[in-house]
């Protein structure tokens, strides 16, 4: 049968749940084209790219009422088949409409029509004139002897990416002759060696380790790699992708979030001198498509991103790795709200290769998996080198003098550490001057216009900002309830406890990291390297400090006021809490220093706190899991959170209602119904948001009702004055 009369089943992007069916007239071919082909298609008023989900001989809709594709945009699927599995389940899974989830896969560059040229194996070399050029460059045209002497070692040739300089003055050399394009193609002899960075023996904790992940290559096996700070997983994974890269495997590493980790970036950069794809935030649209072109062609051996790189195609898969696999950032929080980490396992599975799943503080979901015999438990309890454990200790608070969140023992531990020559890490999770403006006259409170929440007192920037919706406006220099002059910063914030550790040490560099002083390109960057060479004597910062850096020089990290954490009404509160407070404590004493962990409270026979400085990270996990278990919560039972909002606040409640009428119809025994009941924040940015929560014993009693009941939701009468959203083991209750 000819091509033309075939029925072509496409995903569109949009928010409905269900493809289209076209005809393939008008395709100009007669080899229908795969799954995974970019396809042209009207729908409704504009054209828009699809993509092919299957090539049929009948659609039940009338054949008159179809329209016809409009072009076939790649030669070859742009999604191979297992990719395409893996977006299917992943749209079922999450109940997500499937020409959204298939979009969010790809690179932004693919989403538009435009064909993309396969520029990106393509490296500039020397021709032979250009070589005698490499050995006495032009006088008088840096850029260009640069770019001659850079390839003059370079044999196999370059990519502009890698020269750094404008393509101007690439062309400028290839019309003098000295330079051409060509494709680049993979070395047989390549071997990835060790550039400058050193290599460790491993010790036998981490050489068990290897192993175990070694003897599952070439088949599906998860592994949970739990090691406390410094206990070198790092090292262990880049033995495990040498490994691979030897025998022409790629690796997909995922990690949180790699600007804040640049130092991560570079070690995996020193060690291989193969073709590294990383995707990160900061690439442009053309970038990120050569990156992922370079893992489908097979020509990157490392594939290093943030969550969505899970949907990175690759052409010779050896490996999986989720680094800081309990970060809650490897959850997407809007529009496809899918676990990368949980993907990774699916995608392991699916592509029969091991996952490695690292981490100093486990989730409790990995625990449990491990519990239940699904993951295998690879540890290291020893920090690598000559690296000692700190010691953590509990402050109380209580009755204590004190300004600024520095109680007197810690100012003394800090003044004899920075004696000492130590550096010294402050963490406090908010940023700003102070959390709350407040009138000394009448009471009265700054709040946000648009939320529910208090506007925080930002003082060098003389604003108040509210740190839910972005809000921002002047702060005010009366009362505007009272008119009294006597307005107030009450708490502290980063800002503030950084203009008392300059009152309180003067003549000590005090470096504070938090996203209002690294807001700009390369702030980041550079304070972290003025924290990590010892520059900076006193670190002071939020979370973004506490990820995954190397500070070699800190000797005592202090939390000032871990209370935050310890009465909130969300179950994973003390999870994350012990998580932050070892991740914190695991910046002190990576070297030879030992280190110290001060930790401020109010309540120092709180039992989680009590726990963890006792027994450590795994026992408290292995107690909560317990606890988890009693509650019948997570992981022991299945949750999912329907959220609805709107400008006027009676409209999510009353959707949800009629959503909870309809559930209630294939609710069965074991499903519970909560709410609908307000958000913890029921306004924000001008929204009101409300939420019913599902929950279930079994996993696949919540995707039975889900599967049901998702589709009748656009059906509510109630439905077009809310925006809903579905999300599928959610990680936040709010
Ligand atoms: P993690 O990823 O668990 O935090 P890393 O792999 O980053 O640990 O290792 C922590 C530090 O110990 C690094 O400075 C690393 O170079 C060093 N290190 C790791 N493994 C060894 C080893 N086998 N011998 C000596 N030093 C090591
Ligand atoms: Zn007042
Ligand atoms: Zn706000």
């Amino acid at each position: 049968m000819p091509a033309s009369t075939l029925i072509l089943e496409i995903a569109v992007p949009s928010p409905l749940y269900r493809s289209f069916d076209y005809r393939a007239a008008g395709a100009g071919s007669d080899q229908p084209p795969e799954a995974g082909t970019r396809v042209l298609v009207p729908f409704g008023r504009s054209k828009v790219v699809g993509i092919l989900l299957a090539v049929k001989q009948h659609s039940d809709h009338p054949a008159g009422k179809l329209k016809n594709i409009l072009e076939i945009l790649d030669p070859e699927p742009v999604l191979d088949t297992g990719l395409m599995q893996l977006l299917r389940w992943t749209a079922r899974y999450y109940h997500h409409p499937i020409g959204e989830t298939l979009s969010t896969a790809l690179p932004a560059l693919l989403r538009k029509p435009a064909r993309p040229s396969q520029r990106s194996d393509m490296v500039w070399t020397l021709t032979e004139s250009g070589r005698q050029q490499a050995a006495q460059p032009p006088p008088g045209a840096p850029r260009q002897a640069l770019v001659l002497q850079a390839l003059a070692d370079q044999p196999r040739g370059l990519q502009r990416e890698a020269l750094q300089v404008p393509l101007a003055v690439l062309k400028r050399l290839q019309h003098k002759g000295w330079l051409r394009q060509v494709e680049s193609a993979p070395d047989p002899d390549a071997t990835p060696v060790h550039a400058t960075a050193t290599r460790h023996t491993l010790t036998a904790q981490q050489q068990a380790a290897a192993e175990a992940v070694q003897s599952g290559f070439g088949r599906f096996q998860p592994f949970l790699l739990e090691g406390v700070t410094g206990s070198g997983k790092t090292e262990v994974y880049l033995c495990l992708i040498e490994q691979l890269l030897q025998s022409g495997k790629q690796t997909l590493v995922l990690v949180p979030e790699i600007g804040l980790t640049p130092q991560l970036v570079a070690r995996f950069r020193q060690r291989f001198n193969v073709p590294l794809a990383v995707l990160h935030s900061g690439l442009n649209d053309r970038q990120r498509l050569q990156a992922w072109q370079q893992a489908a062609a097979g020509t990157a051996g490392l594939i290093l991103g943030t969550r969505s790189a899970i949907f990175t195609p690759l052409k010779n898969p050896g490996l999986i790795i989720v680094d800081e696999e309990h970060d809650a950032s490897l959850k997407q929080q809007d529009g496809l709200r899918y676990s990368a980490r949980d993907l990774a396992v699916w995608r392991a599975r699916q592509l029969h290769i091991p996952v490695l799943l690292g981490s100093a503080t486990p989730s409790l979901e990995s625990l449990y998996n491990v519990q239940e015999d699904r993951y295998r438990l690879l540890d290291l309890p020893q920090r690598a080198g000559k690296a000692l454990a700190p010691t953590m200790r509990l402050l109380d608070l209580r009755g204590q003098k004190m300004r600024d969140l520095l109680s007197a023992t810690l100012l003394e531990a800090m003044a004899a550490h920075l004696q000492r020559g130590g550096q010294v890490l402050l963490f406090l999770n908010r940023r700003g001057f102070a959390p709350v403006l407040l009138c000394h006259a009448c009471g009265w409170v700054a709040e946000c216009r648009r939320c529910d929440a208090r506007m925080t007192l930002h003082q060098r920037s003389g604003e108040l900002r509210c740190h839910h919706c972005g809000s921002q406006r002047r702060i005010d220099r009366h009362c505007p309830a009272c008119g009294s002059s006597e307005l107030l910063g009450i708490g502290e914030g980063t800002e503030r406890i950084e203009q008392a550790l300059q009152q309180h040490f003067p003549d000590i560099p005090v470096l504070r990291i938090d996203r209002d002083t690294t807001r700009r390109k390369g702030e980041l960057e550079a304070a972290l390297s003025a924290a990590g060479s010892g520059a900076a004597r006193i670190l002071l910062g939020t979370q973004m400090l506490a990820k995954g850096h190397h500070f070699p020089g800190v000797t005592l990290a202090a939390i000032l006021d871990a209370d935050q954490g310890l009465f909130s009404s969300d179950f994973r509160a003390g999870e994350r809490m012990a998580q932050m407070i070892v991740q914190v404590a695991g910046r002190a004493g990576r070297a030879e220093k030992p280190g110290e962990v001060m930790i401020q409270t109010h309540h120092p026979d709180h039992p989680l706190l009590l726990q963890l400085v006792a027994s450590g990270y795994p026992a408290f996990a292995r107690a909560a899991l317990e606890e988890r278990r009693e509650a019948q919560l997570p992981p022991y039972a299945s949750m999912a959170l329907l959220r609805a909002e709107a400008t006027d606040s009676g409209h999510p409640r009353a959707f949800l209602e009629a959503a909870r009428e309809l559930a209630e119809a294939y609710q069965g025994e074991t499903v519970q119904l909560w709410g609908p009941v307000a958000a913890p924040m029921e306004r924000r940015a001008g929204r009101y948001r409300a939420q019913l929560l599902i929950q279930a014993q079994q996993r696949g009693e919540l995707q039975r009702l889900l599967g049901h009941w998702i589709p009748l939701l656009a059906g509510i009468p109630q439905v077009r004055r809310v925006r809903w959203s579905i999300d599928v083991d959610p990680v936040d209750l709010f």
